[in-house]
This record gives structure tokens, C-alpha cells and sequence, in this order.
């Protein structure tokens, strides 16, 4: 092999190595690039193919041989200018995987084919063999009618593609411009290499293209290392991406991971970019220990999920998910998430502040007749008995005026706590106002609500109350009443009748419990004077 085959097959090498390089590189970078990537990758593997092919060629010793490597690096060559211009186009902003742009594809595969068969129609190559006078690898060709089919196709993708970019020239901002420049380069020198080539200037028998391919191959390579190529048009989306409060993921068609912004990093410390390509279930698994909630990605979903971190601390976060769509095509799903954690804690707290009362943490008054309206209207419909129980200390006043308010305020909590006590979790309870407070007993009857009256009465009057000073006894007046639904009374009516009762109890000594009674309005008496 003489010296300058050998500088040949080593450049040719070289550009082949430096492009899959650039395809492989782009390919495990993928994620970042968007959709240029998948045309990129293309292009540099076609050229990669087209350079090893060039190079085996030109180590072959028959015509056989030589014939092989044409037909695979004609696998890489007639794609790579097409595939080169899409890529351009797509860089620019076009969309270059329409379909209509991507039938500039059919006349490549044409050429493939005829390369391939050529022996049978010699239409691409008329006389294809071994250079008579320079032997093999070198070889004698004359050109064929779909030869300069090929040969116009390649140059004209090349011219529109540096055409393209020139055009966009000063559209560009300043700082993108050496970008710009490189890529134009990349594309100027395979066509000029190519030109020169055809007119005849080049050694025989030898395509200078991949042999210059690799100064290419330099260019976009510096392009994406140090201008960050591919990076200019979702530059400003990055920044939005990463910048804004709420944790986004975007998920392929396939429901894996592609991406995820700042912001969801630091809501979920465990998230790493090796869990990219993974199934989002198995992820969420990992993040959060449990399935994730959204399985259909087709329509807009939200939802509240609740989480806790790694440090015990529970999260709450709001979930939009949105089917990601490219015309009719269904390309994936985007994840929102928003902390809501506080929003959450605070609307408990209204939430509290609204239904209970603020010194005995029971039910406010508002708060009970909700619940209790709820209560009475199933009692109702299903015609079970409904009982309530309105209780008053006695003498309260007194306590108020012997040792002030705020023991007052200690007495009413200790009132309510102790009843709380002895009370199970579907007994409604709540203050009724100042010292009243008031039980609604689903499903009991009177008999079982006396029980329960008498039963808080002992247990009020057995357990006084400790002030810094003395022991405070305090006692309970009781009234009962049982809705029968037998005449249309309403829940008005049965804490009226309650009141009733309570009064009876007021007025016949204090300390007793009292139940109403419709025909003689007052039955049922037990007291503890
Ligand atoms: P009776 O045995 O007839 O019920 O007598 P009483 O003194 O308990 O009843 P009265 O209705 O005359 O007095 C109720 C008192 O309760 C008057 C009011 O100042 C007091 N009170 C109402 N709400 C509160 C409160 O939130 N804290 C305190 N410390 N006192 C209250
Ligand atoms: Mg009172
Ligand atoms: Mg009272």
C-alpha cells in the first residue's frame, strides 16, 4: 500500500470514528437535545457508514471486494445530505419530520437499490471495474443516468441547506453566530470537497468527501461542546423550565422518564438523571413508595396526593397531569406538581377555626346543627330514633362571680373534656352556647339517652374540678329528648323539647336529668339530689 493510499484510508478512518463518536455521544445525550437529536444522530451514523464503507473499499483487492464496501457505504452516502438538510431545517425551526419533507428520503433508497443491482441494469455505473492501470483499490468507472439523479439530489440538499442557514444569518442572535458559522462550515466543505471532486481535480479512483468529512466532524463537534449546539432555540424554555415554583415531569408516549425541571429535584432529593428511560411507576415506586395515582394519560387529570419526606414531614402536593399531543399523535404526559403543603395546613386551621369552639375544642354550635341536620334527616328516612341531650351547669354564674372568669373558661374546658371521655366517636357533641352544650345520640332511643344523661351527670358531679385553691364541684341539669317521626317534628322541635326538659330539670331542683314526654310533657326523672 503506497503512502498516500495509507493517508487516505487513515483520514477516511478518522472521520468515520469521529462521527459514530458524535452519533453515540448524541444518542446517550438524547434526553437533553429534543427532537434535532434523533436527525443528528442519523446524519452522523450515515456519514460514520458512508466513511468505513469508503475506507474498506479502498483496502480491497478485487473487484468483488471493492464492489462489497460501494454497496455499504452507498447504505450511508445518498442519505447523508438529505438527512443533513432535515437536520438543518429542523434546527431552524422547521418541522422536517413531516411527512412531505421526509419523501426527500425516496430518491437516497432509490440510489441504494440501484447501487446494489447495478450489475443487472447498469444504471448507475455503465463500466464499474478495476483501474486498468492503477489495479486495485482503484477503480474505472463511467457514470450512469441515475448516477446524476444522485449527484443533483446531494448537491441541491447541500446548496438548500446552506442556504437555509446563511438565510437565517442575521435572524440570529449575535452570540449564536459562530454556532451558526460551524454549521455552515460542516455543510460548505463536504460540498465544495464533493465539487471539486466531479469537476476532476481530485486524484482518480478516490472520494475526497469522507476524507475531508472529519474537519466536519471537528466543526460539530465543537459546536456541541462548546456552543452548546442544539441548546439556542430551547434555550429560553430551559430557563422557564428550571425556574418556575412548580415541579414539572414529562414523560415519553411510553410513560418513561425523559425529564424533569429543578424544582423537582428538590422536592423529591432521591430523583437522578440515571433514572432517565425508566417506566415512571417503577420511578414513583421509588420516590414515593407507593403506585403512582394517574395510569391513563389521554385527558387532563388532577389531583391531590399526599406524601411524606425523608424526614417524617408530610407533603401535600396538587397533580395536573396533560397528555402531551403533536397534532394527532399522542407523544406523551406532563406532570405538575405544586406544593400546596401550606395552603393545606392553613386551610385546616380556618377550616378548625370554623367548626370548633376555641376554648373546649368541641364542636361549635354552627358546626353541630351541620352535622346534626345530617344525622336527623338519615334518622328520618331510615325511621331510626334520634336522641338529644341538652345539658347546663347549675350555678355557673356563681363561679364566674366567686373566682373570675378565666377560672370560669377552666371549668368549661374541664366540663368538656370530661364528657368527652365518656363519650364514643358517633355521638355529635357540642357547645350549645355560653354553658350549654348539647349531644345528638344516633340510633338511640329515650331510654338509652337517659342512661347516657344520667350516666355524664354522675360522672360531672364525681369529678370536680381542682382550681389553685380548692376543689370546685360542679353538677349538670339534663334535658332529653327522642324524635319518634311519628308527627312531622323537626330537629328544631326535638332541641326545643330537649329545652323543655332541661328547664323542668332547672326548675325542680337542678342536678337531674330530665326527659320530655309528649302527652304529659314531662316523664322520666333521675337526679342525683
Ligand atoms: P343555672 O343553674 O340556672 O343555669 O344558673 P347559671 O348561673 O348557670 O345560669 P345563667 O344563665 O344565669 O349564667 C350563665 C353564665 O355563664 C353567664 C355568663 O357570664 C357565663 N358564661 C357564658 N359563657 C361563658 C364563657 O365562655 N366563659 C365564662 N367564664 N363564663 C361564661
Ligand atoms: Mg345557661
Ligand atoms: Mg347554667
Amino acid at each position: 500500500m503506497n503512502l498516500e493510499l495509507f493517508t487516505y484510508i487513515t483520514l477516511t478512518c478518522t472521520s468515520g470514528v469521529l462521527n459514530l463518536f458524535l452519533s453515540l455521544y448524541v444518542f446517550f445525550k438524547r434526553h437533553q437535545y429534543t427532537s434535532i437529536a434523533s436527525l443528528f444522530i442519523a446524519y452522523t451514523l450515515l456519514i460514520s457508514i458512508y466513511c468505513f464503507g469508503t475506507a474498506f473499499g479502498l483496502m480491497s483487492e478485487t473487484l468483488g471486494e471493492i464492489k462489497f464496501w460501494t454497496v455499504i457505504l452507498y447504505i450511508g452516502m445518498p442519505f447523508s445530505a438529505p438527512v443533513g438538510l432535515l437536520f438543518v431545517m429542523q434546527y431552524l425551526g422547521i418541522n422536517a419530520l413531516k411527512k412531505r419533507y421526509l419523501s426527500l428520503l425516496i430518491i437516497p433508497l432509490v440510489t441504494f437499490l440501484m447501487v446494489a443491482t447495478n450489475d443487472f441494469h447498469q444504471l448507475y455505473y455503465r463500466v464499474y471495474e478495476v483501474d486498468p492501470v492503477l489495479g486495485a483499490p482503484y477503480v474505472y468507472q463511467e457514470v450512469g443516468i441515475w448516477y446524476l439523479v444522485h449527484g443533483i439530489t446531494t448537491f441541491s440538499s447541500m446548496f438548500v441547506a446552506l442556504y437555509l442557514l446563511m438565510s437565517h444569518w442575521r435572524d440570529i442572535d449575535r452570540e449564536y453566530r459562530q454556532q451558526l458559522a460551524a454549521l455552515m462550515l460542516g455543510q460548505f466543505i463536504p460540498m465544495v470537497t464533493a465539487f471539486i471532486y466531479l469537476i476532476g481535480l481530485t486524484p482518480p479512483g478516490i472520494d475526497p468527501v469522507p476524507v475531508i468529512m472529519w474537519v466536519s466532524s471537528i466543526l460539530y463537534l465543537w459546536a456541541i461542546g462548546y456552543s452548546r449546539l442544539f441548546r439556542i432555540m430551547p434555550i429560553a424554555k430551559t430557563t422557564i423550565f428550571n425556574s418556575i415554583n412548580d415541579g414539572v415531569i414529562v414523560l415519553d408516549s411510553s410513560r418513561r422518564l425523559i425529564e424533569y425541571n429543578q424544582t423537582t429535584e428538590q422536592m423529591f432529593p432521591q430523583l437522578t438523571k440515571a433514572m432517565f428511560g425508566h417506566e415512571f411507576n417503577i420511578v414513583w415506586k421509588q420516590l414515593a413508595g407507593e403506585p403512582f395515582p394517574f395510569q391513563a394519560a389521554e385527558t387532563a387529570a388532577q389531583q391531590e396526593l399526599q406524601l411524606s419526606g425523608a424526614d417524617g414531614h408530610s407533603f401535600t402536593y396538587q397533580v395536573r397531569s396533560t397528555p402531551l399531543h403533536h397534532g394527532l399523535h399522542h407523544k406523551g404526559q406532563l406532570l405538575i406538581f405544586t406544593d400546596i403543603t401550606e395552603v393545606k395546613v392553613l386551610q385546616l386551621k380556618l377550616e378548625h377555626l370554623a367548626y370548633y369552639d376555641e376554648l373546649t375544642q368541641i364542636y361549635n354550635r354552627r358546626a353541630f346543627f351541620e352535622h346534626c341536620k345530617q344525622h336527623y334527616t338519615e334518622a328520618v328516612e331510615r325511621s331510626l330514633p334520634m336522641t338529644v341531650i341538652l345539658m347546663d351547669i347549675d350555678h355557673f354564674k356563681k363561679v364566674n362571680d366567686t373566682y373570675g372568669h378565666a377560672v370560669g373558661d377552666m371549668v368549661l374546658k374541664h366540663m368538656a373534656d370530661q364528657c368527652k371521655g365518656k363519650l364514643g366517636g358517633d355521638q355529635l357533641f357540642g357547645r350549645y352556647g355560653g354553658e350549654e352544650f348539647v349531644l345528638a345520640l344516633k340510633n338511640q332511643d329515650l331510654n338509652e339517652g337517659m342512661k347516657l344523661a344520667e350516666s355524664l351527670r354522675q360522672h360531672i358531679e364525681n369529678h370536680p374540678f381542682q382550681t389553685e385553691e380548692t376543689l370546685l364541684s360542679i353538677t349538670l341539669s339534663l334535658g332529653v329528648a327522642t324524635a319518634t317521626h311519628l308527627s312531622d317534628e323537626s330537629l328544631f322541635q326535638l332541641l326545643n323539647q330537649a329545652d323543655k326538659a332541661l328547664y323542668e330539670a332547672k326548675r325542680t331542683g337542678r342536678n337531674k336529668v330530665i326527659a320530655y314526654h309528649e302527652e304529659d310533657r314531662i316523664f322520666g326523672t333521675k337526679s342525683g339530689t
